[in-house]
Formats: structure tokens, sequence, C-alpha cells
């Protein structure tokens, strides 16, 4: 089957949400990436479960993102098929402490719905750029939480279309990382339990967040966060400022004067700028300290 019938097969099913060769440099934070062949994005879980009972009739295993705000896209882009979970898929319900997100909610979102109910517990999502369902596979976390605190259980699709409840003992979250990482499984909805706390103390709470960030990160710019792991006991952030990269450049890829874990995108930078950048990091940090970065952005697609 063609590019341009897949295209049409699938948007007779999910009129309007499906895009043929898109620029993943839309839907990455960076903005940065190559063409996916194929990018839909469902209104909702009938029009994914369709989605998907048609890539499995077609032997076609989906790539599912997010916010695309941990992502490099190389400039090649992606061969097959994107699905992204968004907004359609991104409602909230609050009941007592206990809070039930879609998977394609903003992060944002669900720590504002949850301070206006008056639960606690998620204030540290606020200021992360990702959907749950990106977060909950990364075990996001920032300010000494992360899902793996508040996340009582997913809600998962296989890609033969079966949903299944995962308690979050079975979820293996780690530092950055969880067993749903890699793994043919679409993450649906999370829900998570907070504590009953005043609105105004975790607005302020939020407040103190974000102060810390806008002073810390350099929000202006795009950028997937944190670029490096941070190795065990060392902040990789600071060793890389150590080494002397803060402001070093690739085409229009920097290493931020900020903060040395954030690589920025001046403009006009592609992936393999990015991926130059990171290499000639890795380097200078090991001939300063010995010390290996590893990656905590996830890198896609084709030269
Ligand atoms: C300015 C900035 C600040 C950041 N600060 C932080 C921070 O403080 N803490 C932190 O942890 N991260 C931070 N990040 C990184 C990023 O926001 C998180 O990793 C986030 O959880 C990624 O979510 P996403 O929806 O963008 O996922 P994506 O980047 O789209 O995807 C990430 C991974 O999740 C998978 N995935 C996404 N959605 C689903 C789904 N529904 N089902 C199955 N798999 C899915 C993808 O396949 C991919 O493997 C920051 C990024 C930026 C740009």
């Amino acid at each position: 089957m063609s590019k341009a019938e897949l295209f049409s097969a699938l948007n007779a099913i999910l009129p309007g949400r499906v895009f043929l060769d898109e620029p993943m440099s839309r839907h990455t934070t960076w903005r940065i990436g190559g063409p996916a062949d194929i990018l839909v994005e469902p209104d909702g879980v009938d029009g994914l479960t369709a989605l998907i009972a048609l890539l499995q009739a077609w032997k076609l295993t989906p790539l599912i993102i997010g916010n695309g705000s941990n992502l490099l896209v190389r400039d090649g882009g992606i061969r097959g098929v994107v699905v992204k979970i968004g907004r359609g898929l991104g409602g909230i319900k609050i009941t007592g402490a206990v809070v039930t997100a879609g998977a394609g909610a903003a992060l944002g979102a669900l720590a504002a719905a949850a301070r206006d109910a008056g639960v606690g517990g998620l204030a540290f999502a606020a200021g992360i750029p990702g959907t749950v369902g990106g977060a909950v596979v990364m075990n996001a976390g920032a300010h000494g939480s992360s899902m793996r605190d508040v996340v009582q259980e997913v809600l998962v699709m296989d890609y033969s279309g079966c949903c299944t409840r995962l308690p979050a003992a079975a979820l293996d979250f780690g530092y950055r990382t969880s067993c749903l990482k890699g793994a043919p499984l679409i993450v649906l909805e999370a829900t998570c339990r907070g504590g009953l706390q005043d609105p105004a103390a975790i607005r302020r709470e939020m407040e103190g967040y974000q102060a810390k960030r806008r002073a810390t990160q350099p929000l202006t710019r795009p950028s997937a966060g944190s670029v490096f792991r941070n190795p065990p006991g060392r902040a990789a952030g600071q060793l890389i400022e150590q080494a002397g990269a803060k402001g070093m450049r690739s085409g229009d890829a920097q290493v931020s004067t900020l903060h040395g874990n954030f690589i920025i995108n001046l403009g006009a930078a592609t992936a393999r700028d990015v991926l130059d950048l990171i290499r000639r990091v890795q380097d200078l940090v090991y001939d300063r300290f010995g010390a290996t970065l590893t990656l905590e952005v996830q890198i896609l697609g084709e030269d």
C-alpha cells in the first residue's frame, strides 16, 4: 500500500485528523525533525480503537508520541505511522483526592485542575511541558517528586486493541523510566492520588516552582529540557558547565548559557546540529572528568 493510499484509508475513518508527510518539527518542543510519512491525532478513544484495528489489519506498527517534549527526530523524518496522543484523549476527572486524566492531557492542565480541586501532590508537574501519557512512560519529575509518587494505576491499550489496567507496582518506575518505555502499549489514562490541601497553598507551591524554573532554565527558546541523564551522584548540567561547554554551538544548536544540560534551538537548528553538539559535549565531559553522559532525550527517525 502506498503512502497516499494509506492516507486516504485512515482519513476515511478519522477525517481531518490524518496528515501526510507531516513535518515532525511541528510536533516536538525542539521544533526539529523531518517529515513523518503519516501522522494521526485521534479525537478520542473510539477513533484510536478504529485506527489501531486498521493498522493491525495492515500489520503496521504505530509510533506513539505525546507532546514531543523529550524527543529528537532526525532530519530524514519517520517512515510509517506516528500516532499523537493529544487533547482528544485529554479529559480530567476528580473525585475526592483521586485524579483521573486522559493520556493526552497536558501535565500543566493536570496540575492546575488538581490545585483548583484542592488536591496536593501534583504541583511538581506544573512546569513539565509533556502529556500525562509521556510523563507516565518517562516517570517525569521535578522538585523531588515524580509520577511514581502519585500514579495508582494506568489504563493501556495494546496494538491489537485490548485494554488492561496496570497497577503502579507493575510499572517498574525508575529514574526517568518505567517498563512502558519502548513497550508496545499505548497509555490511555492515568489515575493519580494526591492529598487534600488548601488550593492557595498549592498555588504558592506551584508559583515557587515556576519562578525557580524561569530563573534557571532557558524557557524562551525551543528545547527538550535536560538532554543528558544525571550520572550517579552528579548533576550533568554542572559537569557540562565545569567542562566549559556552556554557549558551545553547532549550527543553530547551542548549549544554553543558563543551564548546561539544555540545548536550545536558536532558530534553524537541525537534528544533525544537535547530534554533533551532543557528541562534542560528551567528549569534553569524558576528557575532563572521565564521566560518560548518556541521553535522557530519545532519538527517533532516519538521517
Ligand atoms: C522546557 C522543558 C522542561 C522539561 N522539564 C522536565 C522536568 O522537569 N522533568 C522531567 O521529567 N522532564 C522534563 N522535560 C522533558 C519532558 O517534558 C518529559 O520527559 C515528558 O514527560 C515527555 O512527555 P511528552 O508527552 O512530551 O512525551 P514525548 O516526548 O512525546 O514521548 C516520550 C516517550 O513517551 C512515549 N509516549 C508518549 N505518550 C505516550 C502514550 N500515550 N502511550 C505510550 N507511550 C507514550 C513516547 O513513545 C516516547 O517514548 C522537560 C522538557 C522541556 C522542553
